[in-house]
């Protein structure tokens, strides 16, 4: 039953933990913010307490499940630039999965037992034209999707061992903005197609580009499976609810099951935005692959998961809403 429970809320900070937290407090929840602000946004954290610490503090973490008697932890601190993986692994390894382990220690000092965990649609590689399944995955192609399958494969064991239950959400396109537009996707740098767009139509980006025409989709360019934060965040309080109810977890893709191309997208901002993005066409971005797209089946069948605003135009429309108000226009 939703009541206060406190739930702990590791980068709560980011811009999914920060929409989370919102949907937490909607519910009726306590979210506890564990974030160290190195890449998370204070003024995002509204909802609840924040305790400045990194996840890495086993005793910091293990106190602050205690001291606000945590009931489950959703878990999203973690670095998340797949460039910047391929570059300096360790970085990744070492935080998202180093990470990982100390917060599941720092649960079992403190006796918490049920986790959300922040995974990602990079754990499947590459992939072929059809919609994937949860089973298809485990063959990531870069450092920052290996180190997400290596922590959905420690839980795993840690459920098995330790009766640590656990459910994994694996987003797609994350996109979009909550309707208040007080809180949205704000990175640096910012690599993200939806957001560097709008910050080329703001004159903060110079050199957006659209990185491939020569895909074998429809029109050229590469297609995703766009989801909106407000639905990444519904589908995290279903899960949530059912680890409190008793369930042991799973794996679940979080998409919608339609994908659009860069090009359709970059239409679809500019038709909210009125006016044309400044752009040109460079070749293909290393590790990008032609398709990703979700099948939603599992997610919809074991957790009651439907997506209902994350129809292109609301994805483009509450970023633009956003943008327009966290970095108006040079
Ligand atoms: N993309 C692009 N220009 C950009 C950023 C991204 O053409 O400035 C393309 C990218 O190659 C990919 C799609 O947009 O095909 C989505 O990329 P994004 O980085 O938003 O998410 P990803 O699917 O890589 O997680």
């Amino acid at each position: 039953m939703a009541g206060s429970e406190a739930i702990l809320v590791t980068g709560g900070a980011g811009y999914i933990g920060a929409h989370c937290c919102k949907a937490l407090s909607e519910a009726g929840y306590v979210p506890v913010c564990v974030d160290d602000l190195s890449t998370g946004n204070r003024d995002f954290v509204k909802w609840g307490p924040l305790v400045v610490g990194n996840i890495a503090d086993t005793a910091l973490v293990r106190d602050t499940i205690r001291s606000h008697r945590i009931a489950a932890v959703m878990h999203f601190a973690a670095f998340s630039q797949v460039g910047e993986s391929v570059a300096d692994p360790q970085k990744y390894y070492s935080n998202n999965v180093g990470g990982t382990l100390s917060l599941l220690a720092a649960m079992r000092e403190a006796g918490c037992d049920r986790l959300v965990f922040s995974s990602t649609g990079a754990v499947y590689g590459t992939a072929g034209r059809d919609p994937l399944p949860e089973q298809a995955a485990g063959s990531p192609v870069n450092p920052y999707g290996a180190s997400k399958w290596m922590i959905e494969q420690i839980l795993a064991d840690f459920r098995r061992a330790y009766q640590l239950n656990s459910t994994c959400l694996r987003y797609f396109n994350a996109s979009g903005a909550e309707k208040s537009a007080s809180i949205g996707e704000f990175r640096d740098p910012e690599t993200h197609l939806i957001p560097r767009a709008m910050m080329a139509l703001q004159g903060h980006v110079q050199d957006f580009a659209i990185f491939g025409e020569d895909y074998d989709t429809p029109d050229g360019t590469a297609v995703r499976d766009y989801i909106h934060v407000d639905d990444l965040a519904a589908a995290h309080i279903l899960a949530v609810e059912a680890l409190l109810k008793g369930s042991i977890g799973g794996c679940f893709n979080l998409g919608t099951g339609s994908g659009f191309s860069v090009r359709a997208v970059v239409a679809a901002i500019e038709a909210a935005a009125g006016r044309k993005i400044p752009l040109v066409v460079k070749p293909r971005r290393a590790g990008d692959p032609p398709f990703l797209v979700a099948n939603p089946s599992s997610a919809r069948n074991a957790l009651g998961f439907r997506p209902v605003s994350s129809d292109l135009a609301t994805i483009v429309t509450s970023a633009w809403a956003w943008h327009q108000k966290a970095h108006p226009a040079r």
